[in-house]
Formats: C-alpha cells, sequence, structure tokens
C-alpha cells in the first residue's frame, strides 16, 4: 500500500526541508560509513538484518514537515463516523503490532484513490476511494496491517539508507543531493524526479507483518484474500512504476493465503 506500493500518485506536495534534519541524519550516515565495515542491524520484529544509517528518530523528525505540508495540500475529507472508524481500526492494529502505546495519526483524505500511506513517526494517509471499498473493518485493518509492517519493517529508513550510502559512495553528497534522496525515500521523490519506492522484499515483508498484525488484533486475516482481490478486479490502469515495484498480484495473494494455512488460521 501506500502512494508507492500502489502507484498511483504520490502527493503533490514540494517539500522543503529543514537544512538541519538533513545535516543531521547524513552526519549519522557519514559516521557509519567510516567503519571499516558496515554492520547490519537486525530487526526484531523480523529477524532480517537491515543496513541502516538513520535513526527512528531521524527519520521521524524528516518525516513531520512532509506529513504537515501534505496535509496542507491535499484536502481532508470531514466523515466524522468513517474518521472514527479509522482511528478505532487502526489503533486496534497498531496493538496488535505491540505499538499500542505509541501515538499514531490517521487521516483521512478526500480523494478517490484506492491508497493509502505511511510516514515514519506513525503517520498514516487513508484516501476516501479506499475507504469506500473498505466494507469490512477486516479489510480495513488488512490495508492498516500493512502500513504498521512499513514502520516496523524500518523500511523508509532502510530506503533512505541505502540510497544515502550509494551516493555517498559515488562522491556526489551534497545537501541539494540528499534532500532529494529524503524525499524520496518518504514516498515523495516524484517531485524532483527520483523514484525510490519501496521494494518487493519490503512490500512482501509488510503484506507478511500486516497479517500478523490484523490476527493479534482480532480480525480475520483470511479477509485479507478477498480485499486484495477485489483491489485488483476494480484497479483501472496502472502506472509503470507499479508494475516494475509492485509484487504480482496473483503471487501476492499465492503468499498470503499459504502464509495464513501455515500459521493454522485458514483455510484461506
Ligand atoms: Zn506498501
Amino acid at each position: 500500500m501506500c502512494e508507492i506500493c500502489f502507484g498511483t500518485n504520490a502527493p503533490r506536495t514540494v517539500i522543503s526541508w529543514k537544512r538541519r534534519d538533513l545535516m543531521r541524519a547524513f552526519a549519522g550516515g557519514a559516521a557509519a560509513l567510516a567503519l571499516p565495515a558496515c554492520e547490519t542491524t537486525t530487526n526484531p520484529e523480523t529477524g532480517r538484518g537491515q543496513f541502516i544509517l538513520v535513526s527512528d528518530e531521524q527519520m521521524s523528525q524528516a518525516a513531520l514537515q512532509a506529513w504537515a505540508q501534505v496535509r496542507q495540500q491535499t484536502p481532508a475529507w470531514s466523515n466524522r463516523t468513517a474518521q472514527q472508524r479509522l482511528e478505532r481500526v487502526g489503533m486496534r492494529v497498531a496493538q496488535g503490532a505491540g505499538r499500542g502505546g505509541q501515538q499514531w495519526e490517521f487521516q483521512l483524505f478526500d480523494s478517490p484513490q484506492k491508497n493509502a500511506f505511511v510516514l515514519p513517526g506513525n503517520k498514516v494517509g487513508f484516501y476516501r476511494g479506499l475507504y469506500e471499498m473498505s466494507e469490512r473493518d477486516d479489510w480495513m485493518a488488512t490495508v492498516l496491517g500493512h502500513e504498521v509492517g512499513h514502520v516496523t519493517g524500518r523500511h523508509a529508513a532502510e530506503r533512505y539508507s541505502r540510497e544515502l550510502a550509494t551516493q555517498t559512495a559515488l562522491q556526489v553528497a551534497g545537501s541539494q543531493i540528499n534532500s532529494r534522496i529524503a524525499m524520496a525515500a518518504l514516498g515523495l521523490g516524484a517531485q524532483v524526479g527520483l523514484s525510490l519506492p519501496f521494494s518487493r522484499e519490503q512490500e512482501s515483508e509488510a503484506d507478511i507483518l500486516g497479517i500478523n498484525y490484523m490476527q493479534a488484533a482480532g480480525y480475520d486475516p483470511r479477509q485479507a484474500i478477498p480485499f486484495w482481490n477485489a483491489m485488483n478486479s476494480g484497479g483501472g490502469s496502472r502506472p509503470p512504476e507499479l508494475l516494475s515495484t509492485h509484487p504480482d498480484p496473483a503471487n501476492r495473494i499465492e503468499r498470503i493465503r499459504n502464509y495464513i494455512n501455515e500459521r493454522g488460521w485458514g483455510p484461506a
């Protein structure tokens, strides 16, 4: 999910980054790169080793301004009932992920897109188009589980670190370049001509983490199957970046189905 996962429209936002945020983030990266060997950290949520040069706090700081500008430039959907439902399901899923003690922000945007996104710092955007097809709470929980999975998977930090290391290695580092990378890492790269989507691996990981979280929250993980089928059948035209980065829809559903059955939560 996220504008990246679904590939449709990234928020049409021009971000002016706080220079100090970038410099702070970059200082962390430079320090890490000065080490003789780049170490990976193991993500306790997945057991997967990740190359990460920035802290979650740094990513959250960098995302704050982006979030404010997205909110400023994208009309909110003022529907009290819908907003309450989104927050209720969202918080339950966050609790299922063991992140209920953190602050979360869930925002409905008035757009027909069937899409959602997440920014570091637990900021979740959810579009009206997706809300209107989320007829069951289990379907909404499928989306929200996936978005929470990007957070616990530290996918934005991983993406940013990878790009930062590449750019630094090429010695083209500079505040201009780094702000472009930072924007791209947050999924806002379309405006600066640098597309940096979540990888297939990250998308699949978010899917599986999301299934775990919705199940732990008491939702029916089997409902992820009809949800994704509905998404695929009503998807309309898909932009190229979706095709190149998104897991193949049939494979995606098959992988989710197998996982649910393996865990004994099926038959899915
Ligand atoms: Zn995603």
